[in-house]
């Protein structure tokens, strides 16, 4: 059986579960994360949509522009607007959840930092940390093969 983790926003309209632990997990750097959350980075974990089961009510889609031309759409509460995941490009069967969102979420580390480049300069990265510029090539650190191939997320 899958360990399930519960999770939410913040005004409790939505809650959902996550069946497992997810594939790896992202601490992401990049302005544009910066931006869509007011702080100093986003804490990502890809897993497969199938493993996210929406317990009460259903998160509105919002779209916002990238860089690489694909959409990325985040899903927030209605009412409080809580980010929950985002979907990348529109896969529909890979969601990025925020971490933070989910009520044991001291029990998740990053696998990688990625977009560096444009960390602030008061966040200290541990030493053993896997760290990114940019972007990481997904064949050599991903353990999902599925993952293979999928497009890079903005
Ligand atoms: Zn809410
Ligand atoms: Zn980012």
């Amino acid at each position: 059986m899958d360990e399930i983790y519960e999770g939410g926003c913040f005004c409790g309209r939505i809650h959902y579960r996550m069946h497992g632990q997810p594939m790896f997990i992202h601490c992401c750097h990049c302005t544009d994360c910066q931006r869509q959350t007011g702080g100093a980075f986003a804490i990502n974990a890809l897993i497969e949509a199938e493993r996210i089961e929406i317990i009460k009510d259903e998160p509105v889609a919002v779209t916002m522009p990238t860089d690489s031309g694909h959409p990325h759409d985040i899903y927030r509460c209605p009412q409080c607007q809580t980010a929950l995941w985002s979907d990348y490009g529109r896969r529909g069967w890979m969601l990025f959840i925020r971490v933070s969102t989910l009520e044991r979420r001291a029990e998740f580390f990053p696998d990688v930092r990625i977009f560096t480049r444009s960390k602030v300069p008061w966040v200290r990265l541990p030493e053993d940390a896997q760290i990114f510029d940019e972007y990481y090539s997904t064949k050599a650190l991903c353990p999902l093969k599925a993952l293979h191939g999928a497009r890079q997320p903005g």
